[in-house]
Order: C-alpha cells, then structure tokens, then sequence
C-alpha cells in the first residue's frame, strides 16, 4: 500500500472528539494529504466555530499518526471554503443515525433551507416522520433538539450548516 492510502487508512481511525463513531475522514474535516520526502502534510478544515471540538482535530490527528510511525507531521489549516455538513459522507450520516443523532436532511445549498424552514427530520430510534423541534439547540450548538410524536423519544439533530 502506498504511503498516501495508509494514511488515509489511519486517518479513518482517528474519532471525533464529540461524536466518536465518526472520524475526522467520515465528518469530512480531512481535505487533503501530501507527502514531501518523508514529511507527511495533511490539511484540514475544521468543523464550525461554535463546536468546542473545534482544536482538538490537529492534536488528534498528529499523535495518532506519530503512534503509528509517521513522525514529520505538519497539519495546515485552511478556514475557507468553510466546513459545512454537506461533506458528511454517506456513511458518516448512516453512522450518526445510528448513533442515535438525527443526521443532516438537506444540502446547505437547498432552497428550502436557504429559507429557514424547519426540515422533516426522521427519528433515529423508530424511523417515524412524525417528529417536531423542541428546541433549536441540542447538547451542543452545533445540535438541535427534537422529539418523536411516535415514541416520544427525544433526540439531537445535526444542523445544517
Ligand atoms: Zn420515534
């Protein structure tokens, strides 16, 4: 395997600091890897401000990558274009659901969206439609909270954004 896939392997193993069954390669926080001799440059866009996650992606990542080996690592941030949950793989969606967090419903790009109304978010633990917003900020900003009119269950929803 070349070096560029092994870190991608790799980085697929490094967690979000707040919703561990993604890593930073499913939250789309991981743009790019280039290698220079041996130093490895990997550039990342972080996730939106408002998260407190926000610094820990650069400290995860390099210790990781030097636990497994790859010692020269130089993280580049790059702030623009800015991380929007478009760039959620579809598996990072499949896995937050699981997870029991309501994933992103629309593209940022939807017009609905662009015009502020509330989306018909599914829940995570029956599937029901049937759900309304109990508050537009869940655990986090970057969650709102929801709740199921079918089990009653409350549940987080993943922004937009
Ligand atoms: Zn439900």
């Amino acid at each position: 395997m070349d070096t560029i896939k092994k870190i991608w392997k790799l980085l697929e193993q490094v967690p979000d600091p707040e919703i561990p069954v993604l890593s930073v390669v499913d939250l789309g926080v991981v743009r790019k890897v280039n290698l220079n001799n041996d130093e490895i440059e990997i550039t990342i866009t972080p996730t939106y401000s408002g998260c407190p996650a926000m610094n820990q992606f650069e400290d995860d990542i390099k210790s990781y990558l030097q636990k497994n080996g790859f010692q020269k690592v130089i993280i580049k941030t790059i702030y623009s274009p800015a991380w929007t949950s478009d760039w959620l793989t579809e598996k990072a969606k499949e896995k937050l659901e699981q997870y029991g967090i309501a994933p992103p419903v629309e593209k940022t790009t939807d017009k609905h969206f662009i015009l502020g109304k509330q989306p018909t978010v599914r829940c995570p633990q029956c599937k029901s439609t049937n759900t309304k917003m109990i508050s537009q900020f869940g655990s986090t900003a970057c969650k709102a909270l929801y709740q199921c009119n079918d089990c009653k269950e409350p549940f987080d929803y993943f922004k937009c954004l």
